[in-house]
């Protein structure tokens, strides 16, 4: 279907199929018709490539990633909208639309039959209620694909892209730059949804590492140092770790002597290998 990302084909669809919004379910639909070719084009979307797409609405990015790509497969949970996507995507013969909730979905059996040897990234402009679970799922999994390019909350992305040892840096934006190099790609107005959400957006990248940034004895260590460390914002690290770990003052005084940093810092002030020193010197 032609113009997909217009307002008043939009309209049109969804009201000749009876549908109605979901609030719980982030479905803020774009109708700004510059944002999906950009977001296809910078996401990897190109001949011989798979695409995974989460959250199709009415088809408006799904379709030009299958324009641009060898095979979508597009994970929507929303059942009232296969129909509509039936009539929106009629004329591509390379898509799929899996009828599940993303969290549930076992991504490396899709993935391995869907995409037999292809290369594979994720394109998506995500239901705000879950970006971090998302992400997170889909780094943790250790998934097969080279990059994810999402578009998420303007503060999400700020925070997920944040500097180590910048004001805005927290758990998630360590956690993200151990797995991959996140980018920010463009912003995006709460005017060019339908409904118009509350808030701003911006598309990012995350492009997976071949290796994690830094060398983790063991990983589970370094989650929890992390979480640890930024359990209490404002809080020095020799007491964020000490109730974090549940290890005493004197514990943690000699856990960072051994990593080599100094015990008044706090989480925000501190480097990828910084975090991996602490983590490595747990188990010496
Ligand atoms: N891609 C469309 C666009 O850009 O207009 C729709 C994006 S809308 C922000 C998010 C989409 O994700 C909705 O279609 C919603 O139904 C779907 N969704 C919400 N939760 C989901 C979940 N757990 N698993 C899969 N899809 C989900």
């Amino acid at each position: 279907m032609e113009n997909l990302s217009n307002i008043s084909v939009i309209r049109d669809v969804l009201s000749r199929h009876g549908f109605s919004f979901s609030k719980g379910l982030g479905q803020n639909f774009l109708i700004n018709p510059t944002v999906c070719p950009r977001m296809a084009e910078m996401g990897n979307a190109q001949p011989g490539w798979g695409m995974i797409e989460i959250g199709a609405g009415v088809g408006v990015l799904t379709a030009e990633l299958a324009q641009r790509a060898d095979k979508v497969v597009c994970i929507e949970i929303d059942s009232r909208l296969l129909p509509i996507l039936d009539e929106t995507l009629a004329e591509y013969n390379n898509i799929k639309i899996v009828n599940q909730d993303v969290l549930k979905v076992d991504l490396h059996k899709l993935i391995a039959e869907e995409f037999p040897n292809m290369p594979v990234a994720v394109c998506a402009n995500l239901p705000y209620y879950i970006t971090s679970p998302i992400i997170m799922n889909l780094l943790e999994s250790r998934l097969p694909i080279s990059s994810l390019t999402v578009m998420v909350q303007k503060e999400a992305a700020q925070r997920i892209c944040a500097m180590p040892g910048s004001r805005e840096v927290g758990a998630v934006s360590i956690v993200v730059r151990y797995y991959c190099e996140p980018k920010v790609l463009f912003q995006v107005s709460r005017g060019s949804f339908m409904p118009a959400p509350d808030v701003d957006s911006t598309v990012i990248r995350l492009d997976i590492r071949k290796q994690p940034a830094v060398d983790i004895k063991r990983e589970e260590d370094f989650f929890r140092v992390v979480k640890a460390a930024f359990s209490q914002r404002r809080k020095t690290l020799s007491n964020t770790l000490s109730s974090g770990l549940s290890m005493n003052k004197t514990q943690i005084a000699e856990l960072l002597e051994r990593a080599g940093v100094v015990s008044n810092l706090r989480a925000e002030q501190l480097s990828m290998q910084q975090f991996a020193d602490i983590a490595n010197a747990l188990n010496p």
